[in-house]
């Protein structure tokens, strides 16, 4: 097949990136990808969602950025799916499209007093300290003492450790400078960890939970008594748990055990516990929580169960961190339960009574799958969607669409007054970053507003 094939991925995070390399991996077929992101710099969750003490992770953009090295490959990023292109002008110019977007809302936990000053979720102080440009003008109170953390997954572990960290600890990262500057004004002593299950059912790694232990600030404790396990955690732990949980308890064992607590500030687990009410009357002031115990239900899982049981503790700032959640997309088929557009094997189901598939639209990474896995994760599964589109090429006999202009669509995005960054952009924005952080010994100093963005860009170009 000689043809150009053109695919438009809209996404620029590990899903869409791991997909177009997939793409350019082709032998026998050649591929000419158009990346969007509607935020000037690349990598998505890689740039604004690691923590800035994971540098390493981060190393994955080599893997990224080598891929967009390929001649048949252009990045537009600033331009936003839905609003400065639409789905009919994608369809119209590319032969099939793979929708990379992540999971970018946050779940509420359905409780009152969620909607208070100093109640947020998770991702926005993520986003925050990451230097994401809608996030950067938020205001967290950083000026108190009880932080309550609600998940016991990854991010719930990120939030606590970059609360837990010293300024110093973080002054070497790529951390928004706004937000370091904050930190070095936390008063925060206490960090609470709060888990509806047990340490066996705790969704976050070991290598992560491991780094507690080694915090030069804060000590790090059980709350609730002894590591004692339920009957049939016990029972798990002894047979079937993954190694992962298992490393787990036994650094659990290794934080209950610890006794002696002279640091600033304590990390607090807490597990087998659910929030009922968060208490104020112009901010957050108190937590009510419940006790649970586990119970086994009929698929064998292990579900909390509240038991009359309650405490209340003071609380100053909350971050539920429960999960992430897609967004629909205009015309795209959602499935408001699950998060996701419903695909098989990456494919969008346009009906499902009826097994409608879409022929040329596809999905991959968190939109597919929902907030799951860790960045590696999503290469196998763009993979997979990538070999089901052209399965269906094959099987539909679907002939390249003739070859439109390659300029047709950077023509429409002027027309728009849409400021598009292109990957050369970026390059140089990414030198200047880095550029701005050596001195200081950072690995970047981030520009976390879109219009400096721009600003810097052009100015460079000049
Ligand atoms: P997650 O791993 O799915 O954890 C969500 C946590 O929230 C679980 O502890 C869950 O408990 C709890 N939860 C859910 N609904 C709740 C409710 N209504 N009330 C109380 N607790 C509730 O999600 P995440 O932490 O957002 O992470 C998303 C993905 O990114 C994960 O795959 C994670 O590993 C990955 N990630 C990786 C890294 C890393 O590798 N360093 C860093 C960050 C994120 P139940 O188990 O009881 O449902």
């Amino acid at each position: 097949m000689n043809a150009f094939w053109k695919i438009a991925v809209i996404g620029s995070g590990p899903a869409g990136f791991y997909a177009t390399g997939e793409l350019f991996r082709q032998q026998t077929w050649s591929f000419k990808v158009d990346m969007f992101d509607r935020l000037p710099t690349p990598y998505g969750l890689v740039r604004g969602g690691v923590a800035p003490d994971h540098q390493k992770i981060k190393s994955v953009t080599k893997i990224y950025s080598r891929i967009a090295e390929n001649e048949n490959f252009r990045f537009f990023g600033n331009v936003e799916f839905g609003s400065d292109i639409f789905r009919s002008e994608i369809l119209e110019f590319y032969d099939a499209v793979i929708y990379a977007v992540g999971s970018p809302c946050d779940r509420s936990l359905g409780i009152p007093g969620e909607g208070l000053p100093g109640s947020h979720s998770a991702t926005e102080f993520v986003a925050w300290y990451n230097g994401h440009p809608d996030f950067c003008e938020h205001e967290f109170n950083l000026s108190v003492k009880n932080a309550f953390i609600i998940g016991m997954g990854n991010v719930a572990l990120d939030v606590a450790r970059i609360l837990a960290k010293s300024p110093e600890e973080l002054s070497k990262t790529d951390i928004a400078d706004y937000a370091l500057d904050k930190l070095y004004e936390s008063q925060i002593e206490n960090i609470w960890l709060v888990g509806r299950r047990g340490p066996v059912q705790a969704a976050f790694t070991p290598v992560e939970a491991r780094e507690f232990l080694e915090l030069e600030n804060a000590d790090v404790m059980l709350e609730g008594g002894p590591l004692e396990l339920d009957r049939e955690s016990q029972r798990i732990i002894e047979t079937t748990a993954s190694k992962d949980t298992k490393k787990n308890y036994e650094i659990l064992k290794q934080i209950s055990e610890n006794n002696s607590y002279n640091k600033r500030k304590r990390v607090r687990f807490l597990f087998l516990t659910s929030p009922l009410e968060i208490l104020g009357n112009k901010c957050v002031k108190k937590i009510k929580m419940v006790r649970n115990i586990l119970v086994k239900r009929d698929d064998g899982t292990l579900r909390p169960e509240a038991t009359s049981d309650f405490m209340e503790e003071n609380a100053d700032l909350i971050f539920r961190s429960i999960g992430y959640q897609g967004n629909p997309l205009d015309e795209i088929p959602f499935d408001q339960n699950s998060g996701i557009i419903p695909n098989e094997c990456g494919q969008i189901i346009d009906d499902f009574k009826d097994k409608l598939l879409r022929k040329r639209e596809y999905v991959a990474g968190w939109i597919k799958r929902g907030p799951t896995g860790v960045i590696g994760t999503n290469k196998q599964d763009a993979v997979e969607t990538v070999h089901r589109m052209m399965q269906t090429i094959v099987q539909e006999k679907i002939e390249p669409m003739e070859q439109n202009d390659n300029f047709v669509l950077e023509s429409l995005l002027k027309e728009r007054n849409v400021k598009y960054v292109t990957f050369e952009d970026w390059k140089l924005l990414d030198e200047y970053e880095k550029n701005a952080g050596q001195s200081l010994e950072r690995p970047r100093i981030k520009i976390t507003s879109i219009k400096k963005i721009l600003e810097i860009i052009q100015k460079i170009k000049k």
